[in-house]
């Protein structure tokens, strides 16, 4: 394996508090302190050198569902937007609920040879939050943890049994909170523009009434529950409480609840529609400084694609779910990270050591002797986000033609260089 010398970037390394300008070398796809001879080197100059991103809330649909999204077309996605690692949602064409399917999408994933791929399997079989799926064996086969993302479990004994299990093999239960008693017919975010614009609402609390269930349910056995996507304040105050309290609870934000708020349904556009719904402005205020403070763990795009012709449907009946690998990282930097709202090291942070942490993986760092998973990161580069250069087969992005700023350049995986602008 040849060596590569990054050259006078940024290092920016929140998991060991670097931040200087500098060299970085790898050496047998690892991290390496100093190096001899580089096959290549790469000017770095005014760019950021941080460790491979990392996003542990992504829809890949196959098996089952790859006119959608394959895992390949995934992959490729994922590190032209800088990620590395990527945790796949277990809600496929045909749900990841035994250990030969977890094994599948590993395999699958291994032959792209892109981003690393940690698949969840399902909570309970067919996700329909009845009886639990496979939990053990598909822990032994690799899986990252589990999820019945996209449906909640509703049953609180079935929860309970899923985060005792999960618990003996040191996984986390990633919990998709929202009560659908609550949320039935809804469309978008429950308050004075759904009620203006016709729309069915989805209240917050069904969000945060289940976080608080989950929360109490994982002080009660000592499992790990990860909240998916926290879109409300309520919410927020749930999580704060559960960690001061000693729970094992974590959770993430997505850039959309991070920066969007529902004021954008004004126009009935679907590529504002997703689940949970946008809040209100005082909520993403709220999502912000908890991501900002350490409340919310990491940033998670719930990257979901669908159809064009699907989601373009009338409001009311279009999917839920926008994609969000290759605008993450220019959404965060240009509209958090620039405007003030988050520091250049905690957004990193977020997307790096965060969510290795989260699911215990062994990277999201740049401390000598790792594996080489490094993003470089132009934090200056001004571009269009248009959905038709997409390596994604989902097209749908509330993004869709705004100008960022700020893009991976590289991406390098275990020593390889899989992505260059
Ligand atoms: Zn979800
Ligand atoms: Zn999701």
């Amino acid at each position: 394996m040849s060596s590569i010398l990054i050259k006078g970037g940024r290092i920016l390394d929140p998991s060991t508090g670097r931040d200087e300008t500098g060299d970085l070398w790898i050496v047998g796809g690892k991290i390496a302190k100093s190096g001899r001879k580089a096959a290549r080197t790469i000017d770095a100059k005014g760019m950021w050198v941080v460790p491979g991103l990392i996003d542990i809330h992504v829809h890949f649909r196959e098996p089952g569902g790859e006119a959608k999204e394959t895992i390949a077309d995934g992959c490729a996605a994922a590190v032209a937007g800088g990620f590395t690692s990527v945790a796949t949602m277990a809600n496929t064409g045909h749900p990841v609920e035994t250990a030969m399917a977890v094994r599948y999408v590993r395999d699958r994933a291994a032959e792209a040879g892109l981003a690393r791929v940690f698949p969840f399997g399902a909570v309970t079989k067919g996700l329909r939050g009845e009886e639990l799926a496979e939990i053990g064996l598909m822990a032994k086969a690799g899986a990252a943890g589990f999820s019945d993302d996209g449906h909640p479990v509703m049953n609180s004994e079935v929860m309970r049994r899923a985060l005792e299990y999960a618990a003996m093999f040191g996984k986390p239960v990633v919990s998709h909170c929202e009560d659908a008693h609550l949320t039935k017919g809804a469309a978008m975010n429950e308050g004075p523009v759904a009620t203006e614009l016709g729309l069915r609402g989805w209240p917050a609390v069904a969000e945060s009434a289940m976080a608080a269930r989950d929360a109490m349910l994982s002080r009660w056995t000592g499992g790990h529950v990860h909240i998916a996507h926290v879109s409300a304040k309520e919410t927020v105050e749930v999580i704060r409480a559960a960690k001061a309290a000693g729970a094992r609870v974590t959770a993430e934000a997505s850039p959309h609840h991070l920066t969007l708020d529902d004021q954008k349904l004004r126009g009935y556009d679907p590529r504002f529609k997703m689940n949970p719904p946008l809040r209100s402005a005082e909520d993403v205020q709220a999502v912000v400084a908890a991501l900002a403070d350490g409340t919310l763990d990491c940033i998670a795009s719930d990257h979901a694609p669908h159809g064009t012709e699907e989601k373009e449907q009338e409001f009311a009946a279009c999917p839920n779910g926008v994609v969000g690998l290759e605008t993450t990282l220019g959404v965060i930097l240009t509209d958090l990270v620039a405007e003030g709202k988050l520091t250049a090291n905690r957004a990193i942070e977020a997307m790096t050591v965060g969510p290795a942490r989260v699911l215990g993986l062994p990277h999201g760092t740049l401390a000598a002797g790792s594996a080489a998973d490094v993003t470089i990161i132009d934090p200056g580069r001004k571009w269009k986000v248009d959905p038709a250069k997409f390596r994604s087969r989902g097209r749908c992005t509330p993004w869709e033609g705004r100008t960022l700023k700020g893009a991976a350049a590289v991406t390098i995986v275990d020593g390889r260089i899989v992505f260059e602008s």
